[in-house]
C-alpha cells in the first residue's frame, strides 16, 4: 500500500536505496509512516496528473505512455475518426432505421457505468507508475455484462466506451445471455516484465471488484491480455470473494478454462469466412488471404485458414510486415512468435514491406486482427480484396466502409465476425457455474452453430433491407437489446 505513503525527498531516498533488500525493520518503519499518513487523512499521496517536480515527467502523473524501450518502426497510420465515433456511427444509422424515439436511443447512447482507477505501480525502474484503468458497463439488458480487458499505451475512456458499446450489440447479435462491458488499462505490456504486468493485473482488480462478479460482470482477454492475465485477476478476486472461477473467462485449462476457448475468436473468424465463401462462389481451400495483427486472434485465424488449405500471402504485426505471393507459414510464424520473435524477424521466403502497403496486396480475403481504425479514408482505396472478416474490433472507419462497399467488397462486420471469442466465453462461464467440463469437440460443434445461426440471420436481415450485413446485424442486435430493457421495464 505504498500509495499511502507521503513523499518526502529523504523518504523517497531511502526507500529507492534500500528497496532491493528491505529489513523487517524497514517494513515497519514504511507501516508506521503509512499509518501516519492514514491518521492525518490528507488524501493519496501518489503524484496527480498535472503535478509538476520530482514525480512529474514520463510515467509519472501522468497516463503512461512512457517511452520505448526498443526503436519504433514506423506503423500502418491510423483512422480519422476514434472508435467512439465508430460505433456511434454505426448505432445512429441503425437507430434512424428502425425509428427508435430520441429518448429510447439516448439510453443507449451512454453507458450504464464508467469506473476509472488509478493503479499506481512500482516498476523494475525503481519508479512509481500510474496507469489508469478503465470499466465501463454499457447495457446489461439482457444479462450480466461482458467484455475484455485491454492492455495496450493507448487505452483511454473513449475507446473503452466504445468497445463496450460494441459488446452490448455483438452478445446480442449472437443471441447470447450477457449485456456489453469493456475494460483496460494504459500500460504497455510489451514492455513490461511479467511480475509488472501481474502487479497491475491484480491492483486493477483490487479497485474494480466490487463492480464484477459472476452474475455482474465478466472481463475475458482483448490485445494485450491473455490466459495468464486472467489467471491473476481471478486469484485475486478469489483473495476477497472465495474461489470464483466464473469471474473471468478466457482462463488457462489449469484453472477451469474451457478447451477452445483461446482458438475461439479465430476459430469463429475461419466459420463466417466458410459461410460467406460459399456465398461468394469461392474454394476456401483455393483462398488467398492477408493477415494484419498476428496475436490471438490473429495467429489463430490464419492457423485454420491453412488448415482449410488457404494461403497466408500478407501477414504484419506490430513492429513490420510480410508478404509472399508463395505463401508465408502460419503454423511456423506461430511457433516464432510463441518464442518471442516478431512476423518481421520471420527467417522464410517472404519479402519484408512498408507496413502501409499491407493493404494493398492482391488476396480473395483480408482478415485486420489488430487495432480499430486501420481501414480508413486514405487507404480503403487501395484495397485489392474480395472479401474483409473483421477479426478486430471497428477494424474499418465508415468512410473506408463505404468505399469498399461501393467497390463491391463483402465486409463481415466485428459484431459478428469476432463474436467466436464471448460465445466460447459464455460456454466457459456456464461450465464453471456447473463445475463441469466439456471436451473440445463439443465446444467447438456448439460454437459453430451460434456463429452459423447468427450469420444466417444477419444476411436474411440483409436481403431483405438491402443492406450490406453491418447495419443488418446492428439493426438485429439493438432490436433485441431494446426489447429486452423494455420487457424489463428498464425504459
Ligand atoms: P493481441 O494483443 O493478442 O494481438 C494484437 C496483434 O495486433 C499483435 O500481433 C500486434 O503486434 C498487432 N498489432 C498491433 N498494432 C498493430 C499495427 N499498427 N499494425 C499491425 N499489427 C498491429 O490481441 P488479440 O486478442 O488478438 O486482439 C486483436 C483484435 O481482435 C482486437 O481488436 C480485439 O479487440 C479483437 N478481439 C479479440 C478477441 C479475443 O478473444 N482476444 C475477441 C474479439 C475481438
Amino acid at each position: 500500500m505504498l500509495y499511502h505513503l507521503s513523499y518526502g525527498p529523504v523518504w523517497l531516498w531511502m526507500v529507492r536505496g534500500m528497496r532491493t533488500a528491505m529489513s523487517d525493520e524497514a517494513i515497519e518503519d514504511r507501516e508506521k509512516a503509512q499509518q501516519a499518513e492514514d491518521e492525518a487523512a490528507d488524501g493519496p499521496a501518489v503524484p496527480q496528473e498535472g503535478d509538476a517536480g520530482e514525480h512529474s515527467g514520463e510515467g509519472h502523473g501522468h497516463p503512461d505512455k512512457s517511452a520505448k524501450r526498443t526503436e519504433e518502426k514506423p506503423k500502418p497510420s491510423r483512422a480519422e475518426v476514434s472508435n467512439y465515433e465508430i460505433v456511434e456511427h454505426w448505432f445512429k444509422d441503425a437507430a434512424e432505421r428502425l425509428e427508435l424515439p430520441d429518448d429510447v436511443a439516448a439510453v443507449f447512447r451512454s453507458s450504464y457505468r464508467e469506473v476509472q482507477v488509478q493503479i499506481p505501480v512500482w516498476l523494475s525502474d525503481d519508479r512509481i507508475h500510474v496507469f489508469s484503468g478503465y470499466r465501463v458497463q454499457h447495457n446489461g439488458a439482457r444479462g450480466p455484462y461482458k467484455g475484455g480487458i485491454r492492455f495496450h499505451p493507448e487505452v483511454d475512456l473513449d475507446e473503452v466506451r466504445a468497445l463496450a458499446e460494441l459488446m452490448t450489440w455483438k452478445t446480442a447479435i449472437v443471441n447470447i445471455p450477457y449485456g456489453g462491458a469493456k475494460g483496460g488499462v494504459n500500460c504497455d505490456p510489451s514492455k513490461l516484465e511479467p511480475h509488472e504486468v501481474q502487479s497491475i493485473a491484480r491492483s486493477f482488480m483490487d479497485k474494480i471488484e466490487k463492480v464484477l462478479g459472476p452474475q455482474r460482470d465478466i472481463p475475458a482477454p482483448d490485445v494485450g491480455t491473455n490466459a495468464q492475465v486472467m489467471a491473476w485477476l481471478m486469484d485475486e478476486y478469489g483473495k476477497l470473494h472465495g474461489h470464483t472461477p466464473a469471474c473471468v473467462t478466457g482462463k488457462p485449462i489449469a484453472l477451469e478454462g474451457s478447451f477452445g476457448r483461446e482458438a475461439a475468436t479465430g476459430r469463429g473468424v475461419v466459420q463466417v469466412f466458410t459461410e460467406a465463401a460459399s456465398e461468394e462462389d469461392l474454394d476456401p481451400g483455393d483462398a488467398t488471404f492477408v493477415m494484419q495483427g498476428f496475436g490471438n486472434v490473429g495467429a489463430w485465424a490464419a492457423r485454420l485458414m491453412q488448415e482449410l488449405g488457404a494461403k497466408m500471402v500478407g501477414v504484419a504485426d506490430a513492429d513490420g510486415a510480410v508478404a509472399s505471393a508463395g505463401g508465408i507459414d502460419a503454423e511456423k510464424l506461430a511457433e516464432h512468435v510463441r518464442d518471442g520473435g516478431t512476423v518481421g524477424e520471420f527467417d522464410s521466403d517472404a519479402d519484408e514491406i512498408d507496413p502501409e502497403d499491407l493493404v494493398a496486396l492482391e488476396c480473395d480475403v483480408f482478415i485486420p486482427a489488430a487495432l480499430g481504425g486501420m481501414l480508413h479514408a486514405d487507404n480503403a482505396d487501395r484495397m485489392r480484396c474480395r472479401m474483409i472478416v473483421e477479426g478486430a474490433n471497428s477494424p474499418t472507419t465508415p468512410r473506408a466502409d463505404e468505399i469498399l462497399i461501393d467497390k463491391g467488397v463483402r465486409i463481415v462486420p466485428d459484431v459478428l465476425a469476432n463474436a467466436g471469442g464471448v460465445i466460447v466465453s459464455y460456454f466457459e462461464w456456464v461450465q464453471n457455474l456447473q463445475h463441469f467440463r466439456w471436451g473440445e469437440d463439443e465446444v467447438n460443434e456448439k460454437l459453430g452453430e451460434i456463429m452459423r445461426r447468427a450469420y444466417r440471420q444477419v444476411t436474411d436481415r440483409a436481403q431483405e433491407n438491402g443492406t450490406p450485413m453491418r447495419p443488418a446485424a446492428y439493426e438485429l442486435g439493438i432490436e433485441r437489446v431494446v426489447e429486452a430493457a423494455s420487457t424489463r421495464g428498464y425504459i
